[in-house]
C-alpha cells in the first residue's frame, strides 16, 4: 500500500471520476476499459483528441488495484512522457518514466520502485525496452506476478507503411513472446487498412480485439486552395479567419520555415520558426512559448507536433502537400482538439505534385516499397483535386463511409467542373509534336507558350512556331493549363523528368486521353481569398 490509488475501487467508472473527474466515458472508451482490465489484449484506433489515454490509463489503474501490479507504456516521445507523467501525478496516480533524461540515481530510484511494484503505470521509450537489463526487470517484476499490463502508444510507429516509422518498435514482438499472457492494449490515431494490417502482424496481435472509432472530426473545415503565392495566400487566411489565434504551419523545409515565419513576423504576426536545424534550446523554447502564450504562430516542418498537446490550436496550414493521406490527416488533426471550430488549410500547385513524385523516385528504397508511397501520394492527389466533399474523401480512404460534411470549402462553395479533356489533348499532343520536332523535352512554361501561341524568345529560337498546335489553345488561360498539367501528371498520364530540368514526358497513360478515352474533369480555380465566405464576423 505505497501508492494512493492502491486503496481506492476497482471499477473503472469509479476510477473515471473520481481519479480524473470525468463524468462519463466517451465512445468507445468504456468498452475498451472493460477488455482490458479483464486482461484482453486490443488494438485501439481512435483519431487524435479522441481520448486514448484513457484507454490504458484507467485500467493500469484498475489492475493495480486488484493486485495485478505495474503497467508499462512504450511510448515514443520523451515530451509526451513528461506530460503524461506529470499529469497523472497531479490526478494522484504513481507514475514514472525510465529515459535518457534520468541521471543514474534517478534512474536506480525508478527501478527500485517498479521492482517493488509500487509504479502503476511506467513509461519507457521503446529502445530502452529491449535492453538487457530492462528485460532483466520485467523478468523479476513477472516471476512476482506484478507485471500487469503492456499499452504499446503510436503503435503506427511499427509500419513502414506508416508515417512515422521506427524501427525499435519491431523488437516490441518480446513483449508478447517472453511475457506471453501478460495483456496488451496497442494505440494509434492513423492506420489506413495497409498500416493496420501491418502493426497486426508486426506486434503479433492476430487475436486481439480491434476497436476502431470514427475519424470524422467534424469541428474541423477542410480546404485545399490552388497555390498561388503561397505565403500571400496564407498571410490573408491568418489574417482574415484567425487573428490572434494559434496556429501551426507545416513547410516543407528548413529554408521556407524560416522565410515564412519572417514573412508572418513582418506582418505583425506572433510567429516562430520551429525544424530539426535549430539548436535544441531554440527548439524548446519555441514550443514552450507556443504552450503557453496565446495566439502562437509556429512556423515548422513535421519534425513539429507529434505528442503536443495543445487544445486551442485553431488552425493547421499546409503551405507543401504531405507525402500522403494519413500525414495530411495526423498534421490537420493537431487543429482543435478542444472541440470548437478550426480550420484545416492548405496550397497546393503543380510543383507539389513533382516534388513529391522526385522525392519517391529518387528515395533510394526498393521498387515495391515506392509503388506503395505513389499509391498513397495518388490518393493524397485525388483528394486535392476532388470537386465533391474532402470529408467523405478522407473517411473513405480510412474506411468509412460518409455523407457530405456542410464543413469543407468543397460543400461550402462547390467549384465550377469544366471538362478540360479537350485541352489535356492539346497539352499532350504538343508536347509529342515538339519532342518529335527538336529531339528533346520541354517543361510546362514552354508547352503552354506554344499552345497559347505566345512567341517567346525561346518558342522562335526552337521555330516552335511552326509545331501543328502552335496557337491552338489561345482561348485557355495559362491558370486552366496548369490545372490541367497538374491532373495529368497527378493521374500519371504525363510524366515529369526531374534529372533533366523537370521536363514534361508522356507515359503510357497519355495515349488513353489522347485517344479521346479519358474524360479530364478540373475543379475552376476558386481560391481566391475574397470570394472564401468568412466563418464568422470580427
Ligand atoms: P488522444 O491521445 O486520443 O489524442 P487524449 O487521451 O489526449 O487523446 O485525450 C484528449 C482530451 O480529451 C484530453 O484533454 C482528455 O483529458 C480528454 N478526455 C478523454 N476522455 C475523456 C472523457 N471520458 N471525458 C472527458 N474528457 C476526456
Ligand atoms: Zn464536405
Amino acid at each position: 500500500p505505497h501508492a494512493a490509488e492502491n486503496q481506492g475501487s476497482a471499477a473503472p467508472a469509479d476510477i473515471l471520476h473520481e481519479v480524473f473527474g470525468y463524468e462519463q466515458f466517451r465512445g468507445a472508451q468504456a468498452a475498451i476499459v472493460d477488455h482490458v482490465v479483464g486482461g484482453g489484449d486490443a488494438l485501439v484506433l481512435m483519431p487524435t483528441g479522441g481520448g486514448k489515454s484513457l484507454c490504458y490509463q484507467i485500467p493500469a489503474i484498475a489492475r493495480q488495484r486488484a493486485g495485478h501490479g505495474v503497467s508499462i507504456v512504450v511510448s515514443p516521445l520523451i515530451a509526451l512522457m513528461h506530460d503524461q507523467v506529470g499529469a497523472l501525478h497531479e490526478a494522484g496516480v504513481s507514475a514514472a518514466f525510465l529515459n535518457s533524461t534520468l541521471d543514474w540515481a534517478q534512474t536506480q530510484d525508478v527501478e527500485r520502485r517498479m521492482l517493488n511494484g509500487e509504479i502503476t503505470l511506467l513509461y519507457a521509450a521503446p529502445e530502452r525496452v529491449n535492453t538487457p537489463r530492462f528485460l532483466q526487470q520485467l523478468d523479476t517484476l513477472k516471476q512476482r506476478g506484478k507485471l500487469s499490463l503492456f499499452a504499446i502508444d503510436e503503435a503506427h510507429c511499427v509500419s513502414q507503411w506508416g508515417h512515422d516509422f521506427r524501427p525499435e518498435y519491431r523488437s516490441l514482438t518480446v513483449l508478447h513472446e517472453r511475457y506471453a499472457g501478460v495483456p496488451r492494449i496497442a494505440l494509434t490515431a492513423t492506420a489506413d487498412d495497409l498500416t493496420r494490417a501491418d502493426i497486426v502482424e508486426r506486434l503479433q496481435l492476430e487475436e486481439a480485439r480491434q476497436f476502431v472509432s470514427s475519424f470524422d472530426r467534424p469541428n474541423i473545415r477542410y480546404t485545399i486552395v490552388e497555390k498561388k503565392d503561397a505565403t500571400t495566400q496564407l498571410l490573408r487566411f491568418i489574417q482574415r479567419e484567425h487573428e490572434g489565434e494559434a496556429g501551426v504551419v507545416y513547410c516543407q523545409s528548413r529554408k521556407r520555415v524560416e522565410d515564412t515565419a519572417v514573412a508572418l513576423q513582418d506582418a505583425g504576426i506572433n510567429a516562430l520558426p520551429y525544424h530539426a536545424g535549430l539548436d535544441a534550446a531554440v527548439r524548446q523554447k519555441h514550443q514552450d512559448r507556443f504552450l503557453r502564450e496565446e495566439g502562437i504562430v509556429m512556423c515548422a516542418t513535421i519534425a513539429f507536433g507529434m505528442g503536443i498537446d495543445k487544445p486551442d490550436v485553431r488552425f493547421v496550414g499546409h503551405l507543401d502537400m504531405p507525402k500522403n493521406i494519413e500525414g495530411y490527416y495526423q498534421e490537420t488533426g493537431r487543429a482543435g482538439r478542444d472541440g470548437a471550430p478550426a480550420d484545416a488549410w492548405m496550397t497546393y500547385g503543380l510543383q507539389d505534385v513533382v516534388n513529391q513524385r522526385r522525392m519517391i523516385d529518387e528515395s533510394p528504397a526498393g521498387e515495391e516499397f515506392k509503388q506503395v508511397m505513389r499509391g498513397k501520394l495518388d490518393a493524397l492527389l485525388s483528394l486535392a483535386e476532388a470537386s465533391d466533399c474532402r470529408r467523405v474523401r478522407l473517411l473513405d480512404y480510412f474506411g468509412e463511409a460518409s455523407t457530405p460534411c456542410g464543413n469543407c470549402d468543397n460543400c461550402i462553395t462547390p467549384p465550377q467542373v469544366w471538362d478540360g479533356t479537350d485541352a489535356a489533348r492539346k497539352l499532350l499532343s504538343t508536347i509529342y509534336r515538339v519532342n518529335q520536332h527538336s529531339g528533346i523535352s520541354f517543361g510546362a512554361g514552354h508547352i503552354m507558350d506554344i499552345l497559347r501561341g505566345k512567341p517567346t524568345e525561346k518558342v522562335k529560337q526552337f521555330g516552335h512556331e511552326s509545331i501543328s498546335t502552335f496557337g491552338l489553345g489561345a482561348e485557355f488561360s495559362e491558370v486552366q493549363l496548369r490545372g490541367v498539367l497538374r491532373q495529368l501528371i497527378a493521374t500519371g498520364a504525363l510524366a515529369v523528368n526531374s534529372e533533366a530540368f523537370n521536363t514534361l514526358q508522356l507515359t503510357d497513360g497519355s495515349r488513353a486521353v489522347l485517344k479521346g478515352e479519358t474524360t479530364v474533369r478540373l475543379r475552376e480555380s476558386v481560391s481566391s481569398p475574397a470570394e472564401r465566405k468568412p466563418r464568422r464576423e470580427k
